[in-house]
């Protein structure tokens, strides 16, 4: 994940209303892909409740800044009169800008967000915006440890969560040698994607070592490096998206490291490739 040194959510002032303004229309441009949205005859998709998070409480923008850039935005909600009579918060809109997407500084956001507001969540989807619910699951399986309940309502999948959230079962550590297998490959552990192929997958670590943390595999098992014939076209097909992964991560950051480990220094016995950037963040 991205250093979180380098991020910062600014609640948004009526200085910076414009620069949210622009960031909707950029959004709703992405959401009219899957709702059909037409613009308007002024070249606006316009957003009726702008002005709603200056005079009405319980509402809250946010400009995400990541290394001094605009990277996004993100408006929260808190409905005090839920339908079942419970206070909750809502993620009314939330959007990253394109070059910022896929490297985890959403899932950051995200985290940081419902951190940021205790309670009860509930987050919701458009039916027909499929990458916004794998997301949406895959950040919410992460951050409650799996512990979310979703209800499929006419406008779309809605996952509702406690936040903080409750202390994960020691149960759901995992104590195996093959947590690929077992728990990636399986669907057991949830994982935020970022490439995947036929036959390999890279994806966010779910316990980084480093603020980027990406991990790619083979989808069959094999062993390891040395466990892995050289004149296939798998090999190749992994390399290619280790290189392909390394290349953003060395765009977007400046460098990276590309390990993978052999013998005892391989803790799971499936071969991985770990792609990493920044300052260990535990020793
Ligand atoms: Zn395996």
């Amino acid at each position: 994940m991205p250093p979180a040194s380098a991020l910062e959510l600014r609640p948004a002032t009526i200085d910076t209303k414009p620069v949210l303004r622009q960031l909707l229309e950029l959004c709703q441009h992405d959401y009219s892909q899957f709702n059909g949205a037409d613009i308007s005859q002024h070249g606006h998709f316009g957003y009726d409740y702008l002005d709603n998070y200056w005079t009405e409480p319980g509402r809250f923008a946010f400009i995400v800044h990541y290394r001094q850039q605009i990277a996004g935005f993100a408006l929260v909600r808190r409905l005090e009169q839920h339908a079942d009579g419970a206070a909750h918060h809502a993620m009314a809109e939330f959007f990253i800008l394109r070059k910022y997407r896929r490297q985890g500084l959403g899932s950051m956001v995200a985290q940081a967000l419902f951190a940021r507001f205790p309670g009860t969540w509930i987050v919701g989807q458009e039916p027909h915006n499929q990458p916004a619910q794998r997301f949406w699951r895959a950040v919410i399986a992460h951050y409650t440890s799996g512990q979310y309940q979703e209800h499929m309502t006419a406008d779309g999948p809605r996952q509702e969560f406690q936040s903080p959230p409750e202390p994960s079962k020691p149960s759901a550590a995992y104590a195996g040698t093959d947590f690929y297998c077992d728990q990636v490959l399986s669907g057991r552990t949830a994982v935020v994607t970022v490439h995947e192929t036929a036959g390999v997958l890279a994806f966010q670590h779910t316990r980084p070592h480093w603020p980027v943390h990406i991990v790619v595999i083979p989808k069959q098992h094999i062993a390891s490096l040395l466990d892995i014939s050289s004149d296939t076209t798998l090999l190749q097909e992994l390399l290619a998206v280790v290189q392909q992964v390394a290349a953003e991560v060395v765009a977007n950051h400046g460098g990276c490291h590309v390990v993978t480990n052999l013998g005892t220094y391989q803790d799971s016995k499936h071969l991985h490739w770990h792609i990493g950037a920044g300052e260990p963040l535990r020793s």
